[in-house]
């Protein structure tokens, strides 16, 4: 279902002024507000009255989550902490958290957003909606709990953690929509099929965002519990969860562009990318936020954008999973790696190992190792020593043509690989850590 036609199904045109109304008002606001924007305004020579539409955008500062650093706690707000109702944190993935603020029309703009998605979903005031994502300062549990009322669904706040309670609650009242992170969905699926209750949920559609995930693992997760899993992507510093929704084509995800104003650039000459479905860094400007807006963020996500009408309807351009942050990718011997590479490659050939992975980067005598633990599924573990060394090898050279670099498979026991209720902890990067 579509939850509000006007906006998602607006033609490009009228979106296009939308945008255009909205960006100079929130130029004008924040040039008046904002001192830091302002000072960069000042230094380009630029007043709000030379932005006319969102042709000018690209005329504008850049913002930087270190600016988010650097003006920690409320120091990029743009109303008076009076108008505040809400705080929020990033998780902290890379870093020292950041701090932002929502006004009450900040909170409802989120709230209709996450409703979007799970309108795309299929969700409405029938559904009971189980929120396994942390409450608190991340912006996951709250994010997709209002967004659960917004369109009047019955809220599980179940928030994370104690599994097997997880599982009996999604039983006992009859959940049928899951929000979690992809992995702990896939740790859910497991239990649920492994304790042989995939006939004694009611779920339907899971709603998973907050990491990267590939769609090997959407597969599984959706053959395991025999439903239909969407992404779903945001970060704090624009809104959090629902900046962009999967509607069922689930041909990428729909950007909220009534909210949410979206640049791709080249990384290193922070230059337009130019033409469809080519990968950058995707910036964001948060037209209409109140609270603690942006100007062109530039988020170190990396994505690209399908344009046109989707076969659902809805105008909004469509964002490819992202590959994960720029600070996501690994540099080993010199070779750009991706997390979501090795991912695929396990996920591809699942005969005999789980999902539940780790990968450890470290540098022994200046040379860069790689290592990927996977666990190995029960039967192989009951198999004989031969077996799994085969498997092992399979995946070293499967490895070795995508990534274009060796690596060191090890199949593990099962179980012996930490789980995680929150974002997954895949990588362990020991160069770091020196
Ligand atoms: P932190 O930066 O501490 O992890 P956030 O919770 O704000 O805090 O995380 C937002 C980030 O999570 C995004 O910038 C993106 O890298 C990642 N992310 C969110 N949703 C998705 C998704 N559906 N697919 C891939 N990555 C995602
Ligand atoms: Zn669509």
């Amino acid at each position: 279902m579509i939850l509000n036609k006007e906006m998602e199904c607006m033609s490009r045109d009228e979106l296009k002024a939308l945008q255009s109304e909205r960006l100079k008002w929130q130029v004008k606001r924040m040039y008046d507000k904002v001192k830091i924007f302002k000072e960069r305004m000042d230094e380009k020579g630029l007043k709000p009255e030379d932005i006319h539409g969102i042709e000018d955008l690209a005329k504008l500062p850049f913002s930087y989550k270190k600016d988010l650093r650097d003006y920690y706690p409320y120091g990029l707000f743009a109303v008076p902490m009076t108008d505040i109702v809400r705080v929020h944190a990033s998780s902290g993935t890379t870093g020292k958290q950041i701090v932002v603020g929502y006004t009450k029309n900040d909170l409802k703009i989120w709230s209709e957003c996450m409703g979007r998605q799970l309108a795309a979903a299929g969700g409405t005031s029938d559904d009971f909606v189980q929120v396994c994502y942390g409450y608190g300062l991340f912006t996951g549990g709250l994010g997709a709990h209002d967004g659960a009322t917004y369109i009047g669904a019955t809220v599980i706040p179940a928030s994370t953690g104690n599994t097997a309670r997880q599982i009996q609650t999604m039983v006992d009242f009859g959940s049928t929509i899951l929000c979690s992170t992809p992995s702990y969905a896939m740790y859910l699926a497991e239990e649920i099929k492994k304790q042989g209750l995939v006939d004694k949920i009611k779920l339907k559609a899971a709603i998973c965002g907050a990491e990267p995930w590939t769609e090997e693992m959407r597969h599984q997760i959706e053959e395991k519990l025999h439903i239909k899993a969407y992404d779903i992507y945001g970060l704090t510093e624009i809104v959090g969860p629902g900046v962009a929704y999967e509607c069922s084509e689930q041909s990428g995800m729909h950007l909220n562009e009534d909210h949410f104003l979206l640049e791709i650039i080249d990384p290193e000459t922070l230059e337009p990318v130019k033409g469809d479905v080519k990968m950058g860094e995707l910036v964001f400007t948060t037209l209409d936020r109140e609270g603690a807006p942006l100007i062109r963020y530039r988020t170190r996500d990396l994505g690209f954008a399908k344009v046109g009408t989707c076969k659902c309807g809805r105008t909004f351009i469509r964002l490819s999973k992202p590959m994960g942050r720029s600070d996501d990718m690994l540099i080993i011997r010199g070779v750009n790696v991706f997390p979501s590479q090795i991912e695929e490659v396990l996920l591809k050939n699942p005969e005999g190992i789980t999902a539940n992975y780790q990968i450890v980067v470290d540098r022994v005598n200046n040379n860069d190792t790689l290592d990927v633990f996977v666990e190995m599924d029960p039967d192989l573990f009951a198999d004989d020593m031969a077996s799994i060394e085969r498997l092992q090898k399979q995946l070293v050279e499967k490895l070795r043509s995508v990534l274009g670099i060796g690596a060191k498979v090890t199949l593990v026991n099962p179980n012996t690989i930490q789980r995680s209720e929150g974002k997954a902890k895949r990588v362990i990067d020991k160069r770091k850590l020196i």
